[in-house]
């Protein structure tokens, strides 16, 4: 990935462009670039979002063995590089759209022209900021049930949140562990009735009411939780192999604020087919206000941004000859 545009690269005008080369960007870019349309991709980190960080992929379709997540990060990343997606290291801090033009405001004083922006940027989960939990990511610290859960049969692990992310990911997790704690701050779920419902009579489910996670514990993996109980005011440790942490997840999305619509979380909202209010403006992946957030959900999205770019595209030009 190069890390600046040069002098050429500022006077070019790309048809579309995407913010964010996790797996949603670079799905798109796949497509757009397949379809012989100049795409740029501006990431901020490193290609492969969240995926290129996770050990190991069991559920992704054509993989019956699985995969590590950095090797299907990079498969997509050479495949969007092989229809001549250029991808560029950039941050956005602003988009501003004038005659349908989209412009990208870019640190620096980067600004890009384009017809079609897709913003895939992707959200991150909240951590909770507690000693060890950094040192352990990967070894008994996950954000991702999903891509961890199978590691745990017959495990004791715990589940730190109180809302629905927390309840659902804690049910998944009863397949596989033993004992599935929920650790939540304060005496009430945030969680949605029905899912309250069935968590609260889940045999493997025990809740840890009014607590709060001090600290994790481990030599070489993650062995304990120091927890505080609120209401007896003392503090001790639990033992438990792995802990997931659902306490929310943070979604970047502060330089559309002007212009697109979000939801009570800050998510971009779009239709199925990741159209936003702002015609040529679509949003594909995490940063998409719904509700499942998986690569294979990311790369439909993708797709979809992908294909509704182009049909914009083509209109844009039509109306360009017409005028
Ligand atoms: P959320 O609704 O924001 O819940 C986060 C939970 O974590 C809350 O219980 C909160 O406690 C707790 N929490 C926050 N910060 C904490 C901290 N520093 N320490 C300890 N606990 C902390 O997040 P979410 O569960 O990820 O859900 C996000 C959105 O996705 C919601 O709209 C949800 O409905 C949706 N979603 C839907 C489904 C579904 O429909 N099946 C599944 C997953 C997610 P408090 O309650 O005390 O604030």
């Amino acid at each position: 990935m190069e890390d600046f545009f040069n002098y050429e690269d500022l006077y070019k005008e790309y048809e579309v462009v995407i913010i964010g080369a996790g797996p949603a960007g670079l799905t798109a870019g796949i497509y757009a670039g397949r379809d012989n349309i100049r795409t740029l991709i501006v990431e901020k980190n490193f290609p492969g979002g969240q995926t290129a960080i996770t050990d190991y992929i069991e559920n992704y379709p054509g993989f019956p063995d699985g995969i590590r997540g950095s090797e299907l990060a990079d498969l997509m990343l050479k495949q969007a590089l092989k229809f001549n997606v250029q991808i560029k290291y950039g941050i956005c801090k602003r988009v501003e759209v004038e005659n349908n033009y989209k412009y990208i405001f870019l640190e620096n004083n980067i600004k890009i022209k384009t017809k079609a922006l897709i913003i895939a940027s992707g959200a991150s989960p909240k951590h909770l900021g507690i000693p060890g939990e950094n040192n352990f990511i990967g070894r008994g610290v996950s954000f991702c049930a999903t891509c961890d859960g199978a590691f745990y049969k017959n495990k004791a692990v715990a589940v730190i949140g109180g809302g629905d992310s927390a309840l659902q990911e804690g049910i998944y997790l009863t397949r596989f562990a033993s004992k599935v704690y929920v650790i939540h701050r304060r005496n009430s779920l945030r969680a949605s009735k029905g899912l309250q419902d069935k968590a609260l009579n889940n045999p493997k489910l025990e809740f840890l009411w009014n607590s709060e996670v001090k600290k994790i514990n481990g030599e070489t993996k993650v062995e304990s939780l120091t927890l505080f109980d609120k209401n007896k005011k003392v503090e001790y440790n639990l033992k438990i192999d792995g802990v997931f942490i659902y306490i929310g997840w943070i979604a970047e999305t502060e330089p559309y604020r002007d212009l697109l619509t979000v939801d009570e979380f800050g998510f971009i909202e779009a239709d199925e087919n990741t159209k936003t209010n702002i015609d040529g403006i679509y949003v594909a992946g995490d940063i998409r206000s719904k509700v499942f957030r998986q690569i294979v959900t990311a790369i439909a999205d993708g797709a979809s941004a992908a294909k509704m770019a182009e049909h914009y595209i083509d209109d844009f030009l039509l109306k360009e000859v017409e005028k």
